[in-house]
């Protein structure tokens, strides 16, 4: 790989999808970062994280989430660009992947506030009553300073990972509408206009199949907060976006789609959330890479620069050979999503691949982007340690990917129930074939199926192994697939299933952009 292409993020995307959309776009997007959001971020990171004023000087309740100036500005650079709104005009959500591929480039915590604005916006307009939609949905699209904020909150103090359980937030009708009274301990982007929020309805099963969605604004219809925040969380990294703690009072609150039909909304949300994660994470990645190389190059020792001591330059290739694998892999399911996002319950059988597709991408980069940040440190010896040199901040900001949007445990299981009852399993080999390998191919099949016939407890048990393999297989095969429509060199010749791919892909890609 040629070295200078890791330190553009455009560059790598041209370089991988063989041409782009919005080419302009992302390129000014990119010089922007370069000329004054990097110096913007990185104070952030050190100093001027968010912070809660709780009471005014009068001792009234305000709860404002304070940030310095600069972050105003570098925040509402990336919504003007189009994060949220060009999923809605022109309907392109790969466009807003896209963006946020060269946000999480710079800044992996501050894709975080676009990425929980679009999975506001997304069930709003899918799932929204017509006047509630007219109402909010303009708002969260405005292309000026005055733009509103998303928010995903479902975590409560019980855990994330079994929401069936642990959601106590309780919700009910009144004459005046819904109402929420309960807390959510990890709300991120908190202080945004809007959020969706998981609450269980009164006397409703105490299972996932009680918990239904509600967009909650910030503020009730009298102007007075519709909320609270008892506190902000200090983290260890994504310090740009503010994470914290909320309170729910008979908050004003607009349900989303049917009741009973919650847990679906829910994992609609989290979906959109998991691939934008999965894009952060390569472009994490990418970042780290860059940083290493251009340090490798110049650092020497025994005579020479240490990227050409053999040892660390077959360590490198390995990565960048992961670093295209990854990208493949997360651009795998930014496409699938853009097929299916319209869908509602009961899904399609290729919502059910999208979403096998979704879990590998979320479970195989986060866990790439916290190894390659943490040998990133290792190539800078000792002096990757000190906070001056700024890459221990990579390990820091990719330490969260592989946990907010579902642990590596829950992207396993659910991709797991995804093949016991929906088979999406065959549909991604028969997808894969095409560009697979035909001896891994096989292999991985048997795999599968031998997980698949093991007893519950033993399945669970082994499904790691197995998931790991699947994801990297399928990694691995999207590659060839990218190659192959570059017009690179392939091992797979254009078969009439090929040639068929091709043309989907073109579908999406049309040849303008080429
Ligand atoms: C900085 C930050 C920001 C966040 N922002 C948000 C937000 O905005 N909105 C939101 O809703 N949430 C948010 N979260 C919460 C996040 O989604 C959860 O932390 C995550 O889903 C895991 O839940 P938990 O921490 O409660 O862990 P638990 O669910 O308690 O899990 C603990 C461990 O047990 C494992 N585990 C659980 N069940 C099983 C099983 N069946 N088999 C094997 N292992 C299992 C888990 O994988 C994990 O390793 C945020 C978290 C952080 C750290």
């Amino acid at each position: 790989m040629d070295v200078s292409e890791l330190q553009s993020p455009t560059a790598f995307l041209k370089r991988m999808l063989g041409g782009l959309p919005i080419p302009t776009v992302l390129s000014d997007y990119e010089q922007w970062w370069v000329a004054e959001g990097m110096e913007i971020s990185n104070q952030v990171d050190r100093a001027g994280t968010p912070w809660l004023r709780m009471f005014d000087a009068l001792g009234k309740r305000v709860d404002e989430i304070l940030y310095p100036p600069a972050y105003w500005r570098a925040l509402r650079q990336g919504y003007k660009a189009g994060l949220v709104w060009r999923a809605f005009e022109g309907g392109r959500l790969a466009d807003c992947y896209l963006l946020g591929y060269i946000t999480a480039f710079f800044d992996a915590g501050m894709y975080c506030p676009y990425t929980v604005s679009l999975s506001t916006a997304v069930p709003l307009e899918k799932y929204g009553d017509p006047t509630v939609k007219e109402r909010f949905i303009p708002l969260l699209l405005r292309k000026d300073d005055r733009v509103w904020q998303g928010a995903t909150w479902m975590t409560e103090a019980g855990g994330g990972s079994d929401l069936g359980t642990y959601v106590e937030t309780r919700a009910y009708p009144t004459p005046q509408g819904w109402r929420l009274t309960g807390e959510k301990y990890f709300a991120s982007n908190v202080g945004a206009e809007l959020a969706v929020v998981a609450a269980r309805r009164v006397e409703a099963p105490l299972t996932v199949k009680g918990l239904s969605l509600f967009l909650v604004p910030r503020h009730r219809a009298d102007g007075s907060l519709n909320y609270t925040i008892r506190r902000l969380k200090d983290k260890i990294g994504t310090r740009s976006v503010p994470t914290g703690e909320v309170e729910f009072q008979d908050s004003e609150a607009y349900l989303l789609g049917r009741a009973e039909q919650g847990i679906y909304l829910i994992l609609e949300t989290l979906n959109l959330s998991r691939v934008a994660n999965s894009i952060g994470s390569v472009a994490l990645m990418q970042r780290a890479l860059a940083t290493a190389a251009d340090f490798a190059t110049k650092r020497v020792a025994f005579g020479k620069p240490i990227y050409e001591q053999p040892l660390l330059r077959r360590q490198f290739e390995e990565w960048f050979t992961l670093l295209k694998q990854a990208f493949c892999l997360a651009w795998e399911a930014v496409q699938m999503l853009e097929e299916v996002w319209k869908e509602l319950p009961p899904y399609p059988p290729r919502y059910h691949l999208f979403r096998l597709v979704a879990h590998l991408a979320k479970y195989f980069t986060a866990e790439l982007a916290v190894q390659t940040a943490k040998w990133t440190m290792e190539v800078y010896g000792g002096i990757g340690v000190l906070a001056e040199f700024g890459v221990e901040r990579w390990l820091r900001e990719a330490m969260i990917l592989p946990i907010w949007e579902g642990t590596p445990h829950r992207q396993i299981l659910d991709g797991l129930e995804a093949m016991e009852r929906k088979r999406a399993h065959e549909r991604l080999f028969d997808h894969l074939a095409p560009f697979a390998e035909p001896q891994a191919y096989e292999e991985i099949i048997s795999q599968v199926d031998a997980m698949l016939s093991l007893p519950q407890e033993e399945k669970e048990a082994q499904s790691e192994r197995v998931f790991h393999r699947l994801a990297s297989f399928a990694a691995e095969s999207l590659c060839r697939k990218h190659t192959f429509l570059r017009g690179e060199q392939s091992n797979s010749p254009p078969t009439g299933t090929a040639k068929n791919l091709i043309y989907q892909n073109l579908k999406i890609f049309p040849v303008k952009w080429r």
